[in-house]
């Protein structure tokens, strides 16, 4: 039987969208499908992200708002930060999403909204196609030699196809997208503690107009708190009272991030699996969407060049997990190991991780966040903490240095 397309991309979020700009532009065939009525809706994210990103992917200014003030709390600590010029922002996600729609169709991409992929086609251990269901409710069959996995946290394909089981640890987050017409424009909390986020954090990220995000994130199954009920108690903290006077939501959002760190393997014959669908986002502080949209540009390449070659193998895919490895693979495992380590602080340490913070400077403190983690910080940080040797920080810090010393899969490879 005749291919429909050269590559299925199942999900039209950041990942699925830029992967399929990727297969256009090499000229392949190409169609995304996605479940929900738009894309960039209804968000699951609070779009925190930075603004180095955003000029490196070629996001339009209007689409994201600059933070030049970034405050962390914790029970009995405070540490604020000033960036001059802000380098963390808050993106329009629907606006976003949108953008890379757009950017994907100019391509020559073709996008399918309401169409929801149910079955997977195999034939012989390879993927094939799958089955959708359409906007009107028609089952239909697409085949193409390399399908893409980019639906997410549901891995629709990648837990039908023996590509890992479903996630089992996440991030469960609760937002109010919030009309707060007297909070600073300029300035986004990070909070910690058993009060307001319990085995995670909360957030408040302004992102323009009067607009601000603030929401708790909670991780499954290290506890079983709801995020949810938090949202109110964040709302009335002293430091926010003020700040948020006569603020309401407009919006209300729910979501769920894997956090274990990338699966084992992003390709198999005929399938890759790209962004949270293969574990490609950073469980540091769970940031996903530039993650996503790099893994997305990759794996929509390697698409490219596999049809191109004739040869859809696993053979062949696999230089989509060298790859993505050699470039986020170190970085990725220590955002992972940093994640285990501090999931399960008390508030007395998150009060003594945040005197930490308060020596180290704000251009360390935004290179940690970003997770590009190398010896130079590691050592800075040390210099400016000689405590941490005698501490548990200390482990910490020698497990991430053997990290970054190791070579990677590709330097190894030679
Ligand atoms: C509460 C919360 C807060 C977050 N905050 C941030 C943040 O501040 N900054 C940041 O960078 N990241 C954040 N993230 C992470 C970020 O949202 C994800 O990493 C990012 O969305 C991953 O993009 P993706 O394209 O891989 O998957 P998704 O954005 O999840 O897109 C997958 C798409 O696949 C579609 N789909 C699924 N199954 C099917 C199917 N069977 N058929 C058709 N379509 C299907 C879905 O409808 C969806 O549109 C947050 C996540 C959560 C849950």
């Amino acid at each position: 039987m005749a291919d429909d397309y050269d590559v299925l991309i199942v999900g039209g979020g950041p990942a699925g969208l830029a992967a399929a700009e990727a297969v256009a532009r090499q000229g392949r065939s190409v169609v995304v499908l996605e479940r929900q009525n738009e894309i960039g809706y209804p968000v699951h994210t609070s779009g925190g992200s930075w603004v180095s990103d955003m000029q490196a992917l070629g996001i339009p200014e209007h689409l994201y708002h600059p933070v030049k003030n970034v405050v962390f709390v914790s029970p009995r600590r405070e540490v604020p930060l000033t960036y001059q010029p802000a380098v963390a922002c808050v993106l329009d996600v629907r606006g976003v999403y949108q953008h890379l729609a757009g950017r994907a169709i100019m391509a020559g991409a073709i996008v399918r909204m309401r169409h929801t992929v149910e079955q997977t086609l195999l034939e012989d251990g390879r993927v094939v196609g799958v089955t959708v269901k359409n906007h009107v409710g028609e089952r239909l069959t697409l085949r193409a030699p390399v399908t893409i996995d980019a639906s997410g946290f549901a891995r629709h394909i990648g837990v039908r196809t023996e590509m890992g089981p479903a996630f089992h640890r996440y991030g469960y987050g609760a937002e109010y997208d919030l009309y707060a017409p007297n909070y600073p424009q300029d300035e986004l909390f990070l909070i910690m503690g058993s009060a307001f986020a319990p085995r995670g954090y909360a957030w408040v990220f302004p992102r323009g107009n009067g607009r601000v995000r603030l929401g708790v994130g909670v991780l499954h199954p290290d506890c079983d708190d709801d995020a949810r009920t938090y949202l109110d108690s964040v709302m009335n903290m002293p430091q926010l009272r003020e700040k948020l006077r006569a603020a309401s939501p407009v919006e209300y959002h729910t979501g769920l991030f894997p956090s274990e760190g990338p699966v084992e393997r992003f390709s198999r014959d005929g399938l890759l699996l790209a962004g949270d669908s293969g574990g490609h986002g950073s469980t540091l502080v769970g940031e996903g969407i530039r993650f996503a949209i790099y893994s997305g540009q990759m794996a929509g390449t390697v698409a490219a060049a596999a049809v191109k070659a004739g040869d859809s193998s696993v053979a062949f895919l696999a230089r989509f997990d060298k790859q993505w490895r050699a470039r986020f693979g170190r970085d990725m495992d220590i955002s992972y190991m940093i994640n285990k380590h501090i999931a399960n602080y008390s508030d007395e340490q998150w009060d003594n991780a945040l005197d930490l913070m308060k020596r180290m400077t704000p251009a360390q403190m935004a290179q940690a966040l970003r997770g590009d983690f190398t010896a130079g910080l590691v050592m800075g940080v040390l210099a400016r903490n000689p405590g941490l040797i005698a501490t548990g920080g200390k482990r910490l810090l020698d497990g991430m240095l053997e990290r970054i010393n190791k070579p990677t899969l590709a330097a190894a490879e030679g």
